[in-house]
C-alpha cells in the first residue's frame, strides 16, 4: 500500500483569476477551436463541446439541435440505436456530419459497426470507443487494432485519469483521449468502488501528457454549471464532454414526466440499473450497477437558455483573463485555490 501526499483538486476547489485585458466585450471572443487530429489528419472546426454518449444526451434530435445552432457543437451518440436507425440517420441527416459513433469493446460492437460502416459507406468520421476503466489490456489493444483498421477515422478513447495511461492511449492510435473516471452526475463508482481521480487535476495531468505527444484530451464528467467548463478548458481540455448539464430537454427522445403540476424527464447513467434493465434484459449477477436514476426538470428545447448559458459563461470566462480565442484561455489560466472551509461556508459561485 502506498499514500499519493500530492494536491489533487476538484472543480469546485478552484476559482480562475481575473487579469488585465484589452477586451472591449465577450462578443469579441472566438470560443470555436479548429483542431488537427494527429492520426487520422482530419479537422475540427467549431466549439469543443460534446454531448456524452448517453441515452437523453447522446440523441439524433441533439444533433439536429446543434447542427441548427450552428455552433459546431457535436454529439457522441449512444451505443442503442440499432443498426437500421443509425444507417438511416447517417446516410439521410445533414446533422450526421458532427457526431461520434460510439462503441464498447465486445464483439458484437465490431460487428454492429462494420454492418453501419458498409450500410452508410464515407459516412462514418469520428469513433467514440469508450469503456468505464481505460485501464485494461483490451481496450489498448482494441484502440490499437482500431487505428489499424480504420486509418482515417478520428478516434475518441476513454476513460482515463493518468499520464501514463494518457500516453500509451495516443501512441497506440487515439486521436483524443477521454479523461475521467468518476466525476459524473449520473456516476456511482466512487461510492460503489472508491476508485476515481479528482476531475481538474485529472484533466491538467492528461492534458500535459497528450499534449506533448501532439495528441489531445476530452474532460468527460464533473461539469455541473458554465463556470466548470471554464476551469475545465482553463486546465488544458481541448475537448469537454457534457451529460447532465444537457438533460431533461425536448432532444432527449424521451418522455416528459408530470409530477405535482411540475415536468421532469428522466437521467440515468448508463450502468445503472435503469440502463441495464432497458438495454441488457437486467443487471448481470457478476456486476453490481455503477450509476443512478434521476429526475431532471423538463428545460425545453436546448437551443435556449441551455445553450446560451453554457457558450456565454466560457465567453465570458475568456474576456475576464483576456483570452481572444477559447485556444488562449489555458495559457492564461491561473487557478486560486479556495480553501475548504469557505467553500463550505459560502460555496463558491
Ligand atoms: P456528467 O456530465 O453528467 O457529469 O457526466 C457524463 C459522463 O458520466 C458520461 O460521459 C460518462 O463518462 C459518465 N457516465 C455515464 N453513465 C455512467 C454510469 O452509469 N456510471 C458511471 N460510472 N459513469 C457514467
Amino acid at each position: 500500500m502506498r499514500i499519493e501526499e500530492d494536491l489533487k483538486l476538484d472543480f469546485k476547489d478552484v476559482l480562475i483569476r481575473p487579469k488585465r485585458s484589452t477586451l472591449g466585450s465577450r462578443k469579441e471572443v472566438d470560443i470555436r477551436r479548429n483542431f488537427t487530429f494527429k492520426w487520422s489528419g482530419r479537422t475540427y472546426d467549431g466549439v469543443p463541446i460534446v454531448s456524452a454518449n448517453m441515452d437523453g444526451v447522446g440523441t439524433f434530435d441533439m444533433a439536429r439541435a446543434f447542427h441548427a445552432d450552428g455552433n459546431g457543437l457535436s454529439v457522441a451518440l449512444t451505443k442503442h440505436y440499432s443498426e437500421e436507425q443509425l444507417i438511416e440517420f447517417l446516410n439521410n441527416d445533414p446533422a450526421a456530419a458532427n457526431v461520434w459513433y460510439s462503441i464498447g469493446v465486445a464483439e458484437r460492437d465490431q460487428e454492429k459497426l462494420d454492418a453501419v460502416m458498409k450500410g452508410a459507406p464515407g459516412k462514418i468520421e469520428k469513433i467514440c470507443i469508450d469503456v468505464a476503466n481505460g485501464y485494461s489490456e483490451v481496450f489498448t489493444n482494441f484502440v490499437r487494432k482500431a487505428r489499424e483498421d480504420y486509418p482515417d477515422l478520428t478516434i475518441m478513447a476513454g476513460n482515463v485519469v493518468t499520464g501514463e495511461m494518457t500516453e500509451e492511449l495516443i501512441l497506440s492510435g487515439a486521436d483524443i483521449v477521454k479523461v475521467g473516471i468518476g466525476p459524473g452526475s449520473v456516476c456511482t463508482t466512487r461510492k460503489m468502488t472508491g476508485v476515481g481521480y479528482p476531475q481538474l487535476s485529472a484533466i491538467i495531468e492528461c492534458a500535459d501528457a497528450a499534449h506533448g505527444l501532439s495528441g489531445l484530451v476530452c474532460g468527460d464528467g464533473g461539469c455541473t454549471v458554465p463556470g466548470d467548463l471554464a476551469k475545465a478548458f482553463g486546465a488544458g481540455a481541448d475537448f469537454i464532454m457534457l451529460g447532465g448539464m444537457l438533460a431533461g430537454h425536448d432532444q432527449s427522445e424521451l418522455e416528459v414526466v408530470e409530477v405535482d403540476g411540475k415536468k421532469y424527464v428522466q437521467f440515468y447513467g448508463m450502468s445503472s440499473d435503469t440502463a441495464m434493465n432497458k438495454h441488457s434484459g437486467g443487471v448481470a449477477e457478476y456486476r453490481a450497477s455503477e450509476g443512478k436514476t434521476v429526475k431532471v426538470p423538463y428545460r425545453g428545447d436546448v437551443q435556449g437558455e441551455t445553450l446560451q448559458n453554457i457558450l456565454g459563461g466560457v465567453r465570458s470566462a475568456c474576456t475576464y483573463v483576456g483570452a481572444r480565442q477559447l485556444k488562449e484561455l489555458s495559457k492564461r489560466t491561473t487557478f486560486i485555490r479556495v480553501s475548504q472551509q469557505l467553500n463550505t461556508v459560502f460555496g463558491n459561485s
